[in-house]
């Protein structure tokens, strides 16, 4: 039995590598700075990882910013706008930089590489560009350098590669007329140079990395599989290919996978444990399994009554020898060390049930050691103490609340509807609210300035008074309203300034939820995020944002809306408890949010906004599992807005991502306002609008807030013009495409007079067409 490790978190434990970046970039620190910090850290994750004892750790998994980027590099897949950079090899870390973040200096001016998310996860890569003359070269040795740095501190290690195939199907046409997998041949020789050096250096293992032979495969991709690991096998017969396959089962592409000429297959048996039976079925002898059994997803401490009888039936099957043990996927999409976590803010009963990044690696090593350990292990200390945990976590009264479970389970279909359908509640809203013909309005949140940063952070520090802080967060919601009825907005917001992020701020004021110092996961680049663990059953202890509601609708006749984030993007941006079923806690917050709803509405706020940004990135990988999800994310999210009466108003918001192919959905979400991100690729969306008739009222965001450029009255008034053409002009709201905190104000104003003024001109035309 063979212990490994997929990757490690590169960012640093005290996100070292972050600031490292950040000041190099700001030219406070030179590149050998910057390459201390970095090779400190690899250092580290190598001694952590040989402590923990696996007898295989990997290299080539630090990333100064993106893995998939460092491929690039590595393979000379660098756009040619960037060739002005690619002379001097000495500068190699300047030209990716720039190819992750674009430059811009007197004299040039470059614009950074796209980014997406990585699969389903939170982390987001660089997406590598590909045009029809596309060629490759072994460009920079990167995977080579590391895997001997590691050698030369005594760690002989398994470089960690993007598979070819993964690399490809990663990337995106730049132009027309060929398809990226026609690469391949241009592609793969320099993979096998690559994969030559490693060998060349002592590489005895190398860790390829396929994780698309769990998505759903064209077939030309199963063909280009099977020829192209024949081909490395052919060049490098002794070589110890380990695939990992990671975050959905094999499913369809079981067979292929075991048919690849390689030594080790790793499986995601987290994701999907089912898939273990088939292979251990249909594998044969010599290839070993590699069996992903701790959560590289999630922040629980394994079962290992669980995965020891996993563990147990491959061995029984395929002998010890032919079994590896190791964490689902890369680490990197948790944290680093829960030792970090000192302070009170994380219960200790609570502590005892999670397991970061460096725990994992012992529960790892654990697992092997106890699988060895056969029938006798029930007597071992570290078993017994794993069971108690568990045993634990499941009867914590800290995490069950019979009100919460009673009231989900009381759920009526009634519980999911609106009292009346959108014709009737609009004609009661619109006499209600008496909105001018495209009613202007905004996302929700405005300029967060180092002010008011500053005064969050004071009041956390506790350095000024609860009454001197909400004093000032008054302050700051007057202005707001003053300002936005001087523009001659119709609809307002409060701004949002108590609020640190939309996801925390509910959180921190909910039961069910806990939050850590240290527990950072790289999202992009020098960029992390804390995501709250939720680890029981949610409740709404009392009121959360009407106080804030209230003042702000006290100080203007104009409508204020309600702002809060939606059950699905709550549950989207945290680590979620994994004893339970994620649509039974999805639910749970739901009906919290539906509470704080009721709320609004009583303390006499007529339009509430009820954000749900991430309901897409929800989606499963495969196709096929989508409507599963999208029923119950859309169920929660009318459990959460359907408990009000005809003439509130309920207004919902999107961004990040392609609606297209899941309209139908968002329709069914049946908010009476929807405000989405479309300035970026208008005409595409809101063709889909049209045709699908999408049949409640829709605000396409009309500038993008993302740029700092002021946007012209013309081409928001020519942006809605179209959108007259496939919407009804009753039915359309004019707004920015997200929330404007990352601006500043005088932009903002700016920009917002010039809406404004974009709205009084569609009005102006529309009532020429009528006379
Ligand atoms: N109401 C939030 C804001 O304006 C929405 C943020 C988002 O869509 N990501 O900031
Ligand atoms: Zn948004």
């Amino acid at each position: 039995m063979q212990t490994h490790n997929l990757g490690y978190p590169r960012i640093g434990s005290q996100r070292e590598l972050k600031f490292a970046c950040e000041q190099y970039w700001s030219g406070k620190i030179d590149v050998t700075v910057l390459q201390k910090v970095a090779s400190d850290i690899r250092k580290r994750n190598w001694r952590l990882q040989s402590e923990a004892d696996l007898d295989l750790i990997p290299s080539n998994d630090f990333s100064y910013y993106d893995q998939v980027l460092d491929m690039s590099l590595v393979l000379g897949a660098i756009p040619k706008r960037y060739e002005v950079l690619t002379g001097q090899k000495e500068q190699l870390l300047d030209l990716y930089f720039a190819m992750a973040r674009g430059v811009q200096k007197e004299d040039l001016d470059l614009t950074a590489m796209e980014m997406t998310k990585w699969f389903d996860t939170n982390y987001h890569y660089i997406v590598p560009e590909f045009t029809a003359d596309q060629t490759f070269e072994f460009f920079d040795d990167k995977p080579v350098r590391e895997f001997k740095e590691a050698l030369e501190l005594g760690y002989s290690t398994k470089p960690v590669l993007i598979g070819p195939l993964t690399y490809l199907l990663l990337g995106k046409e730049k132009e027309d007329g060929f398809d990226k997998l026609d690469l391949i041949d241009r592609l793969l020789p320099v993979y096998l140079e690559l994969i030559g050096n490693l060998v060349e250096a002592g590489a005895e293992w190398i860790q390829l990395d396929e994780p698309f032979l769990a998505m759903d495969l064209e077939t030309r991709a199963v063909e280009l599989y099977q020829r192209v690991y024949q081909e490395i096998r052919v060049q490098y017969p002794d070589l110890k290919i380990l695939m990992t396959t990671y975050f959905e089962g094999l499913r369809e592409n079981l067979s292929l996978a075991l048919s690849l000429p390689i030594c080790a297959l790793h499986i995601d048996l987290v994701r999907d444990p089912s898939q273990l039976d088939d292979i251990l079925d249909n594998v044969k002898s010599p290839m070993s399994i590699s069996l992903g059994v701790v959560d590289g997803r999630n922040v629980w401490i394994n079962n290992y009554d669980n995965s020891l009888k996993l563990i147990g039936k491959a061995i029984e099957k395929l002998g010890e020898d032919r079994v590896m043990i190791a964490p689902s996927c890369s680490l990197l999409h948790v944290p680093c060390d829960l030792q970090l976590e000192y302070d009170a803010a994380l219960p200790p009963t609570i502590k005892q049930w999670l397991s970061f990044a460096r725990q994992k690696l012992g529960e790892i090593k654990e697992l092997a050691v106890l699988a060895e350990l056969d029938s006798n292990r029930k007597e071992d200390p570290t078993y017994i103490e794993n069971q108690r945990r568990i045993e634990a976590r499941k009867r914590s009264e800290l995490i069950h609340d019979e009100n919460v479970k009673a009231r989900v389970s009381a759920l009526r279909p009634e519980n999911f509807s609106r009292m009346s359908g959108f014709g009737t509640r609009q004609q009661i809203q619109k006499s209600r609210l008496n909105l001018p013909l495209f009613p202007t309005t905004t996302i929700g949140s405005f300029p967060q300035t180092v002010d008011i940063r500053q005064l969050r952070l004071k009041h956390r520090r506790a350095e000024i008074t609860n009454d001197q802080y909400e004093l000032e967060l008054q302050t700051a919601t007057k202005k707001a309203i003053q300002l936005q009825e001087a523009i001659g907005l119709d609809v307002l917001v409060h701004g949002e300034f108590e609020r640190n992020d939309m996801v925390e701020y509910f959180g921190q004021q909910l039961d069910g939820f806990v939050f850590t110092r240290f527990g950072w996961v790289q999202s992009y680049g020098s960029r992390c995020v804390k995501p709250p663990i939720i680890f029981g059953d949610v409740k709404r202890p009392k009121p959360m944002t009407v106080k804030w509601s209230a003042y702000a609708q006290s100080l203007t006749e104009k409508v204020v809306k309600g702002m809060l984030t939606g059950p699905v993007t709550i549950l989207q941006w945290s680590f979620v408890r994994d004893d339970q079923p994620r649509k039974d806690t999805c639910n749970q917050i739901a009906l919290a949010i539906a509470d704080e709803v009721k709320d609004l509405e009583s303390a006499g706020i007529s339009a509430i906004q009820v954000d749900e940004p991430a309901i897409r990135e929800g989606l499963p990988l495969r196709r096929g599992d989508w409507s599963d999800y999208l029923d119950w994310a859309v169920r929660a999210f009318r459990l959460s807005t359907s408990n009000v009466k005809d003439k509130t108003q309920i207004h919902t918001h999107m961004c990040y991502s392609e609606f297209n192919d899941i309209i139908e959905h968002i329709a069914a979400m049946d908010a009476d306002v929807i405000t989405i991100e479309c300035s970026r690729s208008q005409m595409e969306l809101l063709d889909a609008f049209g045709k699908f008739n999408y049949p409640n009222e829709i605000g396409p965001g009309v500038y993008d807030i993302h740029s700092p450029r002021v946007p012209t009255r013309e081409e928001m008034v020519d942006l809605m013009e179209k959108a007259v053409r496939v919407i009804p002009a009753d039915r359309l709201w004019v707004n920015p495409d997200c929330g404007l905190k990352t601006r500043n104000w005088p932009e903002t104003i700016k920009a917002l007079e010039a809406m404004v003024d974009a709205a009084q001109t569609l009005r102006q035309s529309v009532s020429e067409l009528v006379d």
